[in-house]
């Protein structure tokens, strides 16, 4: 490997990382659900409208929701059967959002309508965009942005790309399976990104700690004289290595700009998972209707990596999995660091939902809040550069203006000033809050 440790510059942090429950585990498919509810909104931007009624039949990757807006994605059914009922419902992260449930007829049909983009490896982006938010394709590593939108920047035009195969937060094997087990058409989508943008830079960024799929895909590249310019980036196993920003600068040196995104400094970054779906729909036909995700942690009787249709009910994953153990206390939808409680099991996984975990008090010890011992760990640590101490002080008393003063605004909510806290300060649920404070009264 040429390219190896590589980092951000800034703050971060090494944790246990507890991936030694799944990462050996294979992808499995869950049996299917009876019922799934399709939300509407899963993805930053615009919700969809229902394009069904109650009592249509559906049939799967059929549309069931969709919006004209620029910045939305469709949603498909991901099982076949009755439309059963369009109303409000949490999905697992907590969104509150029109759902369209489905009781699944068991036949897993296909709706015939679905076809790859012809001639999909000459084609330009212009060509690509519309088929791809039809596909419903959206940023499946956490943030939900439709891919369509990232795909085009004019001013920089971007020149590199970059795979994000780092999965940084601890527990979740699921890119480290697709990466293992879908190398070749991963790999392919790559290629197909280097062609589209007519670049020789074109990365897959892995933390070192997974250096099986780090082989493979050398391996790979290296006996297969189309994919010669295909470069893996191994990463330094460091919290939050994964963010996009920081893998910019960690890979190919390249630094956001406050408030930016990748795309404004010519780096087209998208996660893995994100990468195989978009590769799924232009050369295989198929829209984002299922995703992998990991179910892992003390509280959960058998963790695994499965492949799940999206809408499934939280429940219905914990079942295949073995069920919750007497002495679980939290359920999270996502990673431990970032991730939100799960309230109502009845919830749906989305198209961004990573993992279901479920902890013990072996994760989550009970812990009460001490005064602050001025130790400066959560500064030195917080990869914003920010100061969540005089923040959270701040926050305290009332004092918006200062915080956004101390720029609380550019928290980018990794979670590590309260991990790394010897005085168990919920620090970062405080400048999270601060930040809202901040856009709210912005837009007042
Ligand atoms: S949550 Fe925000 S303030 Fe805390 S370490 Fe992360 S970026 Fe910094
Ligand atoms: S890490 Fe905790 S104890 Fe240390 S300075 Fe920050 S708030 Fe204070």
């Amino acid at each position: 490997m040429n390219l190896k440790n590589l980092t951000f510059s800034v703050g971060g942090v090494h944790m246990d990382e507890h991936k030694s429950l799944t990462e050996a585990c294979p992808i499995e498919r869950i049996d299917q659900p009876e019922v799934v509810h399709i939300p509407m909104s899963q993805h930053i931007g615009a919700p969809c409208s229902p394009t069904v009624s109650v009592g249509d039949h559906v049939k799967v990757g059929q549309v069931v929701g969709t919006a004209d807006a620029f910045i939305s994605a469709d949603v498909h059914a991901s099982v076949s059967g009755e439309v059963i009922a369009i109303e409000k419902r949490y999905t697992a992260d907590g969104r509150y959002c029109v759902c369209v449930s489905i009781q699944s007829d068991g036949q897993n049909t296909m709706d015939e309508d679905l076809h790859p983009f012809e001639n999909f490896d000459t084609a330009n982006i212009d060509d690509l965009m519309k088929f791809v938010k039809k596909a419903g394709i959206v940023g499946m590593g956490g943030a939900g942005f439709p891919l369509h939108a990232k795909l085009k920047s004019e001013d920089p035009l971007l020149d590199i790309v970059i795979l994000n195969g780092a999965e940084c937060e601890p527990f979740l094997t699921c890119d480290h399976r697709i990466m293992l087990e879908k190398s070749d058409d991963l790999l392919s989508s790559l290629k197909l990104f280097a062609d589209l943008y007519h670049t020789k830079e074109a990365y897959i960024a892995i933390e070192e700690n997974k250096p099986d799929a780090i082989s493979d895909l050398e391996n790979r590249i290296a006996n297969n004289p189309d994919w010669k310019d295909l470069k893996i980036a191994g990463c330094k196993t460091k919290y939050p290595q994964g963010d996009s920003k920081r893998m910019s600068e960690a890979v190919v040196d390249r630094i956001v700009p406050q408030n930016g995104v990748t795309n404004d400094v010519g780096v087209m970054l998208t996660n893995v998972g994100t990468s195989l779906a978009f590769y799924n729909a232009v050369a295989k036909g198929l829209p984002s209707f299922e995703r992998v995700i990991t179910v892992s942690g003390s509280g959960i009787n058998t963790p695994k990596n499965i492949l799940v249709p999206i809408g499934t009910r939280v429940g219905d994953i914990l079942d295949f999995c073995g069920g919750l153990k007497d002495n679980y206390i939290e359920i999270i939808c996502g990673g431990p660091m970032t991730g939100k409680s799960v309230f109502d099991l009845d919830s749906p996984i989305t198209k961004t939902t990573s993992g279901i975990l479920v902890f013990t008090e072996e994760e989550r010890p009970a812990t009460e809040e001490s005064p602050c011992i001025k130790c400066s760990r959560c500064v030195d640590h917080c990869p914003a550069n920010i100061n969540p101490t005089d923040i959270n002080a701040a926050i305290l008393k009332n004092r918006v203006d200062l915080a956004q003063e101390l720029h609380a605004d550019q928290c980018m909510e990794c979670g590590i000033c309260s991990f790394v806290c010897p005085a168990k300060r919920n620090l970062s649920q405080s400048v999270k809050l601060a930040k809202r404070e901040i856009r709210m009264g912005s837009k007042k």
